[in-house]
């Protein structure tokens, strides 16, 4: 889905306005992950093949040892690359969207909260914070924030804090690195780095759709951000913020009809930006 979701996507939305930059990812391997190096090396192949069938693409992840001459960083031992791995600009994605649907005539309402939702055979009556709307359909992409709606589903919050640091001079890091089996993400952003993660300290936690920093999972951020990435550099953050995922025991998203009239196209599993645009067409043809 993810891939068929960002060739989608790079049809609605268009490359240029995407940014898109496919600068590969590396998974990082630390000396304490040596084990499950091991695993996942004499799996690799499988893997390959398995991502051939989907995509047509040959050996698409490869060792990559030289890693740290690469990019200076330290304790990290190994790491599997991945050449097909891009990066977007998410802003202007929602940018281009958001003109595409007012040419279309769409009407966005923001700032607006819904509290409740009645179905009768013929439309829906919306009850928000500003009043009544009425609605000959409904289809609920509330994500993270599903529960409200769906108290019965298997979805649920999990918010993501991210730092991104001031420009730094120089940087040669470009790409996107995934860490300690990807509960840690960063990239570039120009000149400066994008770094999230640290959930995996405190799920219950951050298991909440209330956005904002913690200390625990600020330190952890900063830490690898000064002992790992950028051991021989002072870097300074500039923003912190924080972001609302919406995931399951599965990942698969939940599409279905709830109730007459109304749909619901949620649980994203953090891959929202990859498989959204699919997901909404999903909920589209079975409203
Ligand atoms: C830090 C971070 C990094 C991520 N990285 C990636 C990535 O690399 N690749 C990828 O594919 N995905 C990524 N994701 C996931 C992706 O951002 C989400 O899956 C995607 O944004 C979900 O989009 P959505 O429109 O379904 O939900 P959302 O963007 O969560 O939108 C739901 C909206 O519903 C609103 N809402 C909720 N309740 C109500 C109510 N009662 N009334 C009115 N409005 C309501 C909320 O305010 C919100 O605006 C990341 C997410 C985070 C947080």
């Amino acid at each position: 889905m993810r891939w068929k979701g960002l060739q989608n996507l790079k049809k609605l939305i268009g490359i240029s306005y995407l940014d898109l930059q496919i600068n590969g990812s590396w998974d990082l391997i630390t000396n304490a992950e040596n084990n499950q190096y091991l695993k996942t090396l004499e799996k690799l192949e499988y893997l390959n093949s398995k991502i051939k069938e989907i995509t047509g693409e040959s050996n698409t992840y490869t060792i990559d040892t030289d890693i740290n001459s690469k990019f200076s960083f330290k304790g990290v031992n190994s790491s599997f690359y991945n050449r097909l791995e891009g990066q977007i600009n998410t802003g202007k994605m929602m940018e281009k969207f958001h003109q595409k649907i007012t040419e279309k005539g769409i009407k966005c309402l923001f700032g607006i909260e819904v509290k409740k939702l009645e179905s009768t055979n013929n439309n829906v009556h919306i009850e928000t914070s500003i009043g009544e709307i009425k609605a000959l359909k409904v289809a609920i992409c509330t994500n993270g924030f599903a529960k409200q709606f769906l108290p019965d589903q298997d979805v649920k919050p999990a918010r993501a804090q991210v730092i991104i640091t001031k420009p730094i001079h120089n940087l040669t890091l470009k790409g996107t690195f995934h860490y300690q089996q990807g509960y840690y993400y960063f990239r570039n952003i120009d000149n400066r780095i994008l770094l999230g993660g640290g959930r995996n300290l405190n799920f219950e936690g951050e298991t909440t759709t209330d956005f904002g920093q913690t200390e625990q999972i600020q330190d952890s951020l900063k830490n690898l951000l000064n002992n790992v990435i950028m051991p021989n550099k002072k870097v300074e953050i500039d923003f912190t913020w924080s972001g609302i995922m919406g995931v399951g025991t599965t990942k698969k998203p939940i599409i279905q009809q709830i109730k007459p009239n109304i749909s619901v196209g949620v649980r994203m599993g953090g891959m929202g930006v990859a498989i959204g645009s699919l997901v909404g067409q999903k909920v589209a043809e079975i409203l």
